[in-house]
Order: C-alpha cells, then sequence, then structure tokens
C-alpha cells in the first residue's frame, strides 16, 4: 500500500460521519492527487490560483476545488467556475470584485469567510468585530453565498487550539441565527494535520490536510 492509501485509511478511521475531509495537495503533483483520487477523495484545496487552473486542466473534473489561500482581486476572474468554494473571503475588496465577476459571468459563487480568530495582524481573514458590518453588505452582493466560516488558528498547544476552536465553533452558532438571503453557515472549516482531531472534537465539519496525507511539502520544486 502507497504512504498516501495509507495515510487515507489513518485519517478516515477517526473521520466523524458529518466532516468533509479536503485533501490539500498544494505544491503536489498531478500523480499524487490522482492517488488520493483512487481513493475516494474528490475534495482537494490549493493555495494558489495559479496552481489551482493548472491542476483543473489536467485532473478529473468531478474534483471539488477548494481555495484555501489568500485570493488577489486581479486573479479573481482566473478562478471563478472553477472553484467548488472559496474558503478565503477575507475583505470587502474582495467580495466585490468577486461579485462583479460573477454577475457578469451570471454565476452563483459558494464561498466561506475566513475568520481571523487569532487576531494575529501577519494573518489574513476578518475580525470577529467586523463581522456584522461584512455580512450587511455582502447582503447587496447577489452573486455571492456564503456557506460557513473558515480559520486558521494561531500556533499554540493543545488546549490552547481548542479554544480558538470553540470560539470558532461559537461563532458558527450565533451567526446561525442571521437571516439573510444567501446567507447559511454549513460549513466550519478548521482543523488541518496537527490539530484535526481536536478540531473535530470542537464541533468542525471540514478538516483541511495537507502534509498528513501526502507528506511534507518541498517549496525548492
Ligand atoms: C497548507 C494549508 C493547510 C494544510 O496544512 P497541513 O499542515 O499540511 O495539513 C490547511 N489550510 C490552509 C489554509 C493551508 O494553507
Amino acid at each position: 500500500m502507497s504512504m498516501i492509501s495509507k495515510n487515507l485509511e489513518e485519517i478516515r478511521s477517526t473521520l466523524k460521519d458529518n466532516v468533509t475531509l479536503v485533501a490539500v495537495s498544494k505544491t503536489k503533483s498531478v500523480e499524487e492527487i490522482m492517488e488520493a483520487y483512487k481513493e475516494g477523495i474528490r475534495d482537494f484545496g490549493e493555495n494558489k490560483v495559479q496552481e489551482l487552473e493548472e491542476k483543473y486542466e489536467l485532473l478529473p473534473k468531478d474534483i471539488r476545488w477548494h481555495l484555501i489561500g489568500g485570493l488577489q482581486t486581479n486573479k479573481v476572474r482566473k478562478v471563478l467556475g472553477k472553484t467548488y468554494l472559496i474558503q478565503s473571503l477575507d475583505r470587502e475588496s474582495l467580495a466585490l470584485e468577486i461579485n462583479k465577476r460573477a454577475e457578469k459571468m451570471g454565476i452563483l459563487v459558494d464561498t466561506l469567510i475566513e475568520v481571523n480568530i487569532g487576531e494575529e495582524a501577519q494573518k489574513a481573514g476578518i475580525l470577529t468585530d467586523d463581522l456584522e458590518g461584512f455580512i450587511t453588505l455582502l447582503n447587496d452582493l447577489k452573486h455571492i453565498r456564503v456557506r460557513g466560516l473558515m480559520a486558521i488558528i494561531p500556533q499554540g498547544s493543545e488546549e490552547e487550539n481548542r479554544q480558538y476552536f470553540r470560539k470558532m465553533y461559537k461563532l458558527f452558532q450565533d451567526l446561525s441565527q442571521v437571516r439573510q438571503e444567501r446567507f447559511t453557515m454549513e460549513v466550519l472549516s478548521m482543523g488541518m494535520s496537527m490539530d484535526y482531531v481536536t478540531a473535530m472534537e470542537e464541533g468542525s465539519n471540514m478538516i483541511r490536510v495537507g502534509t498528513g496525507i501526502f507528506g511534507a511539502r518541498n517549496y525548492t520544486v
């Protein structure tokens, strides 16, 4: 059995029924992705537009591509129509650009709002205090649909991680009360290779696992 198959088997044995596993394939080859595909994985995550575009062309069309990295406004038009879920909706200017392009294409774009739950200056995402205003703005953007929240928590101990996951779950629940068109809280995307078990314990229903499936990334290639 290959390493990828073995890793997948192990992760899947711990997955709760309601949790979607997104295989984060950034820097990984088409061959490696196909190994996971053959094991039944259909959700793949990429953080760079160009890489997503290239892989989109080469790989089976029933793959659901998740964009999990920062999206520059000038690259929006390249990914629309190719992504199943843009998980990194992190600012107003991006929302406006996605909406504008999606309107031209006559499509509805599914997104998650990225929340900067650790309030880290170097990280993308909407701050908790700014969520309400951001969501209100989205009410006018008729080509964007919000399906839930995504977070990349600060690095820390298991206990610290748990506290951030709890905060996210609380937000997720609170925002479930919002009654707005094209706005639902179905997906809570949190947890990566090192902390997905804790994330699931605290209510995550979408985990994003890269190295835990494909092994270490080699950025020099
Ligand atoms: C790279 C990445 C992951 C996966 O990280 P691993 O530690 O390799 O599992 C998950 N989410 C985002 C946003 C990423 O950029």
